[in-house]
């Protein structure tokens, strides 16, 4: 068989197992209400949790940025692609979150790749949750260390593994702090005393808590209490709640300073536009000075949490933006997501490999521009679909 045909194959293999990918066309700006491959309909598919990826104070900011430096960075931030907006966005980062230094990353996945491996190599242990994001467990991959995956959120099971292993050699702790296709929270606390008990480093990816979680928006983190000596690695994204584009690790000096020498995807690669941290920088004050946006995403999740209970629909245990609904296999999540689209509503179904077989699930989330309307209408509808 030629190369050509192999592929043919494989992509015929997917497609009868009803787990081909498309890309839908989203004609509009990232909202609650939306157009999608030219159809009008409520929007319970994004990550933009707090209603800010088309904020006009952000847009003004992201514009300022642009007229003042222009569209591209240029060159990597080693070579000559920083500029006094990230330095400034890394220093509020570092401020806000509490930590000594803050270092920007172009992406989510770039930051799990770079800090990684700066901790561990060849030799060493990594020490992974079951349903951490793929940009977490290709980290682990790529480091070369030895890598041990533990049961969802089982801190006993995580414990044997960190019982078993030599005590010399460097360890590393890394989850997510809300699981991406589950909502609920990793155990923070009873990881942070595992991880000092074993002396092992600690990362948490809060991708998902960052802007959401926590009195003012620092996160998973801020909720529990948890500072830079608790969890040394902070790694969170601008993608999501922040509404714009990026990421950064947060943690001591000489983390920082070793992400600068060491961290690969933070050497080989371009710098962020300088307007999108411009952006960023607005974004993260109005996260801070905005709780009405918080308080009002909580309300819709007590209310749809509640609605679906009435309905027997059994939502998975979650009090954050992401509601799943598992619904079984494949070919059941992408029926109903298809007719919930007829509908009006944009409702991904999530497949495996992205979640375990036999968890095909509707992944539905939640932002502060819904309405409490919006979150009624998807409650029929589903009634309508998936009861
Ligand atoms: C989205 C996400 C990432 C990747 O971030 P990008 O900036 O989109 O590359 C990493 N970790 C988690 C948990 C995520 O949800």
């Amino acid at each position: 068989m030629d190369g050509q045909a192999g592929l043919r194959q494989g992509l015929e293999q997917r497609r009868s197992a009803r787990l081909y990918r498309r890309r839908r066309l989203l004609q509009s700006p990232q909202a609650a209400h939306v157009v999608v491959d030219g159809r009008s309909c409520i929007n319970f598919s994004s990550n933009d949790y707090l209603g800010l990826a088309n904020d006009s104070r952000v847009l003004a900011a992201f514009a300022r940025g642009a007229e003042t430096f222009g569209v591209g960075s240029g060159a990597s931030h080693l070579v000559c692609g920083h500029g006094p907006e990230h330095h400034a966005l890394e220093e509020e980062l570092a401020a806000f979150t509490g930590r000594e230094r803050a270092l920007l990353f172009s992406t989510g996945y770039m930051a799990n790749i770079g800090a990684v491996a700066a901790l561990v190599q060849r030799g060493d242990y990594i020490f992974e949750d079951k349903l951490n994001h793929a940009s977490l467990l290709d980290a682990g991959r790529l480091s070369g260390a030895r890598m041990q995956r533990f049961l969802h959120n089982d801190i006993a099971a995580l414990q044997r593994r960190l019982e078993s292993c030599p005590g010399a050699a460097s360890k590393l702790i890394a989850v997510d702090g809300v699981f991406s296709m589950d909502g609920d929270c990793a155990p923070l606390s009873e990881l942070a005393l595992a991880a000092s008990r074993y002396k092992a480093w600690l990362l948490v990816d809060d991708a998902h808590g960052f802007g959401v979680l926590g009195v003012n928006g620092g996160g998973l983190l801020q909720d529990a209490g948890l500072g830079q000596r608790e969890v040394p690695i902070l790694m969170a994204t601008f993608g999501k709640a922040l509404g714009t584009f990026g990421a950064f690790v947060a943690g001591s000096e000489e983390l920082v300073e070793t992400l600068i020498q060491q961290a690969r995807t933070y050497i080989y690669t371009t710098a962020l536009p300088p307007a999108v941290a411009a952006a960023t920088r607005e974004s993260l004050r109005l996260v801070q000075r905005e709780s009405w946006r918080r308080e009002h995403l909580q309300f819709l999740v007590t209310r749809l949490r509640l609605g679906a209970e009435q309905l027997g629909l059994a939502l998975l245990p979650s009090n954050t933006a992401i509601q799943p609904l598992v619904l079984g296999d494949a070919a059941r999540a992408l029926q109903v997501s298809e007719k919930l689209f007829e509908q009006g509503f944009f409702v991904p179904a999530i497949r495996p490999p992205t979640v375990p077989q036999g968890t095909a699930r509707l992944r539905i989330t939640l932002s502060a521009a819904h309405s409490e309307g919006d979150i009624d209408r998807l409650l029929q509808a589903l009634e309508h679909c998936a009861s």
